[in-house]
């Protein structure tokens, strides 16, 4: 019987041996891994949308490496488990909290426009009426990428390892695949249509031109060769090398199939704009709030500057309950975005007064205009900081809207043991960027052009060499000179907006961290309605509507991670529910937090 039992067991070992191995096919369900939105404990902390990346920081800070250098081992395997939100075809904005230096310190690695004359003021023009995703779906919209620029210059100032060991789990990650879950496997089906028309795209992420089955695993072989091959040849080979002739090549000759649907008009990019970008190193915008400091991102963000003054403007209120509140924050930042409209640009192009925009003098006048009993007319006008700020370059562009920004984006935080933390949000735009792959080198290229403001007025108009404005607002808040917070989200001009209510909510009503990421959101950015979740519009809808704002509903706004620094520890936070739930880290848990 034993012998028949051991016969069986060969049989059975023999058979799986010459199996393929299962996560060779495609249709083979698998389990996501688990993720956890809160994590409490020690010796560092990360949070970002996905368990991998989570995970491949956690591994950086548990060997050592600082928080930069785990931001940017994070940051490349979101460019394999986040393709259409992250990688080496965009930009981002990195803040990082240096303990040794004890200061606030900015990388820009915003894309760029090409310096080129033909991209001028009117270069968006023909898509004005409409024509938005025309506009994205070209070479047009394709912004000169800053995000390994940020890698390389974060890693060389502030990190600890090399390039290549940070692009080390990347690369295992590209190889080994991820289990395709709803998030990725819908944002495919999104872009169906459009990745159809550009054969690199489907041929690197749809399965003979079909979405990824939810529970398959998705392996991205060219992005993990090109990985491979930047960790030996080094950036050069990208800003100025041969993958960036392939870059451009890709931007000024998309390569679409036979007859596409759509024009896919060129680019003007060349290998020179790659050759010369820059990322830049930046003071960050800084302003008190509830005593606390709060550093963001300067132009060519808006975010730094709008999130302050809603802040600021909120401080002058007092309310007596949650109606009252939240009257105040959507009547803040719907000024606030009248100012941002009209003000701010890439500010080596246009004066942005960002001084001005952040004094509580004009806080105080923009309170002023607000009724504490009723919204105000939407659009309100923009205020006028150049009062304050006594310059003559100071004019606003009273007309200036909002730019038509995608929703997509990702945002990660680390924190080490050192003292250390970073807030990092990068981006290809849309999800799935300009929906154009570099062939056989597996990432997408962004469409972050199609930022700037199609016409004027506008402080963000077109230019060659110019960076379009941005709504991404990664932030770090110190209380009496300790880190003690950093937090940021995707979601376009929506960014701000919920970067400020989670603000507000844990800085000024002292709600617990895990809760101020769950509160139901809400953007009002200037416009008639106010854009809410449901459960914002169950919740405070009826005692705001009573105040005469009005509601268009939203499924859901950003996705937001978080850590904060405790006495002992860390508490790391990401969306429990909303783009499928994030994943927050700690190096030494100190217990598992369960909601
Ligand atoms: N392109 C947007 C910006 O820079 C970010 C994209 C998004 O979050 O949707 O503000």
């Amino acid at each position: 019987m034993r012998r028949l039992l051991l016969v069986c067991c060969l049989v059975i070992a023999m058979v799986a041996a010459l199996m393929p191995a299962a996560t060779a096919n495609p249709h083979r369900k698998h389990r996501e891994p688990r993720k956890d939105p809160v994590a409490i404990g020690r010796g560092g902390a990360v949070s970002t949308v996905d368990p991998t990346a989570t995970a491949a920081g956690i591994k950086v800070l548990r060997r050592g490496g600082n928080a930069v250098d785990a931001a940017v081992a994070v940051a490349a395997t979101l460019g394999v488990t986040e393709p259409y939100s992250a990688g080496i075809g965009g930009g981002g904005f990195m803040l990082v909290y240096l303990a040794e230096s004890d200061e606030v310190v900015v990388i820009d690695g915003r894309e760029e426009a090409p310096d080129d004359h033909r991209f001028d003021l009117d270069v968006f023009a023909e898509f004005a009426d409409g024509g938005f995703f025309d506009a994205v779906n070209s070479g047009l919209s394709v912004g000169v990428p800053g995000t390994l620029a940020t890698w390389v210059d974060a890693l060389e100032r502030y990190g600890t390892i090399s390039l290549r060991q940070a692009l080390r789990p990347g690369i295992r990650a590209a190889r080994r695949g991820f289990i395709v879950d709803e998030t990725f496997a819908s944002q495919t089906e999104g872009n169906l249509e459009r990745f159809r028309q550009i054969t690199s795209t489907a041929d690197t992420f749809l399965v003979d031109g079909e979405v990824p089955e939810v529970g398959s695993r998705f392996r991205n072989r060219d992005l993990a060769r090109t990985y491979r091959q930047l960790a030996r040849r080094g950036p050069e080979w990208f800003y100025g090398g041969e993958l960036g002739e392939e870059v451009v090549e890709t931007v000024q000759d998309p390569p679409t199939v036979a007859n596409p649907a759509e024009e896919w008009q060129p680019g003007f990019m060349d290998i020179f704009d790659l050759a010369d970008y820059e990322v830049q190193n930046l003071e960050p915008t800084q302003m008190e709030y509830q005593g606390y400091d709060v550093f963001g991102m300067p132009s060519p963000s808006s975010g730094g500057i709008t999130v302050g003054e809603t802040l600021n403007i909120i401080e002058d209120g007092t309310w007596s309950d949650p109606t009252g509140f939240y009257h105040l924050f959507l009547e803040s930042t719907a000024h606030a975005f009248a100012d941002r409209n009209a003000y701010i640009g890439d500010d080596r192009y246009v004066y942005v007064p960002q001084e001005a925009m952040l004094s509580e003098e004009f806080a105080a006048e923009r309170f002023a205009q607000i009724d504490p009993n009723a919204a105000s007319d939407k659009p309100v006008a923009p205020g006028n900081p150049c009062d304050e700020d006594g310059s003559t370059f100071c004019v606003p562009d009273p007309a200036a809207v909002d730019a038509a920004e995608g929703a997509n984006t990702t945002h990660l935080v680390t924190a080490d043991r050192y003292g250390n933390m970073v807030s990092y949000t990068l981006t290809i735009e849309q999800t799935g960027g300009s929906a154009i792959t570099v062939p056989d080198r597996g990432f997408l290229l962004n469409n972050e052009l199609t930022d700037f403001n199609f016409t004027g007025p506008s402080p963000n108009l077109p230019a060659p060499g110019k960076r379009p404005r941005s709504s991404m607002s990664p932030t770090i808040v110190l209380d009496d000179g300790e880190p003690f917070l950093a937090v940021g989200t995707p979601g376009g001009s929506t960014i701000i907006t919920t970067v400020a209510q989670v603000l507000a909510n844990r800085l000024g009503r002292d709600v617990p961290l895990p809760d101020a990421v769950e509160e139901p959101r809400a953007t009002q950015r200037n416009t008639t309605d106010v854009v809410a979740e449901p459960a914002f519009i169950e919740q405070y809808g009826d005692g705001l509507t009573e105040l005469g704002h009005t509601f268009e509903e939203r499924d859901e706004l950003g996705a937001v991670t978080a850590i904060e620094r405790r006495r002992r520890g860390f508490l790391a936070v990401a969306e429990a529910v909303r783009r499928g739930g994030g994943d927050a880290g700690v190096v030494r848990p100190r217990h598992r937090h369960r909601r």
